[in-house]
């Protein structure tokens, strides 16, 4: 299924997240040993026990929502933060980051899904923080993109409509607050079953889990 997902992705500008949470180390290694670099996982503790155990040259991403108490856990080596859902949070990871002497990338994550069990930020309020002297204060975290999740359904023209937000989304902080900005180029959205989709909609990273590592 690598191989499937791979190919869908080669005439497109879309990087792959393989989502390895729950998965064990050693399936992890042998879709490592198959060439993918980049995995993503939603527990910070179990990121870094696996970070631990697996080759150094993978990209770890954290790709759920993360508590203020555990970014220290991650700050030495992760290598996209997808899940800024607080702005607390952002000032968490600046924290830890600067203790590490490193700048951690990051992307906001909007609430585009129906589901109100979803995290996210708000548009409104994201312009304005991000054009605020406190943010211009935080230097050890750059701000690369968006990301979002769909809500679970098999309705596509939903599904559709709330990627067409999130691009939404980002085109707009593109215009309002990073217009000079080379880095902030991202919009992560995508899994499984919807990443074909999303892929459409101008997804640049997909993350997808059930389909390489089966079901959790
Ligand atoms: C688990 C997870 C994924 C991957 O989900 P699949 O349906 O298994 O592809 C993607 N993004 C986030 C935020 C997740 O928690």
């Amino acid at each position: 299924m690598l191989e499937k997902i791979l190919s869908d992705l080669t005439t497109t500008n879309t990087q792959l997240v393989a989502v390895s949470k729950t998965k064990p180390v050693d399936h992890i290694l042998e879709i490592y040993h198959k060439g993918q670099r980049v995995f993503g996982e939603n527990k910070a503790q179990e990121l870094k026990e696996k970070h631990s155990q697996l080759p150094q040259d993978i990209e770890w991403h954290f790709i759920g929502h993360l508590q203020t108490n555990k970014v220290k856990l991650i700050a030495p080596f992760v290598k996209l933060i997808h899940s800024i859902d607080s702005w607390r949070l952002l000032k968490a990871v600046n924290k830890e980051a600067s203790k590490q002497n490193r700048v951690i990338d990051c992307l906001l994550q909007f609430h585009i899904a129906t589901e109100n069990t979803k995290f996210g930020l708000d548009i409104t309020e994201a312009e304005a923080f991000l054009t605020s002297p406190e943010f211009q204060s935080l230097e050890y975290v750059r701000i690369v993109g968006v990301m979002g999740m769909a809500t679970f359904t098999n309705n596509t023209i939903q599904v559709r409509s709330e990627f067409k937000n999130l691009k939404g989304i980002f085109d707009q902080l593109k215009g309002n607050v990073f217009p000079d900005s080379i880095d902030f180029k991202e919009v992560s959205m995508g899994m499984s079953g919807d990443y074909a989709i999303a892929i459409e909609e101008g997804s640049t990273i997909v993350r997808i889990g059930s389909l390489i590592f089966g079901r959790r």
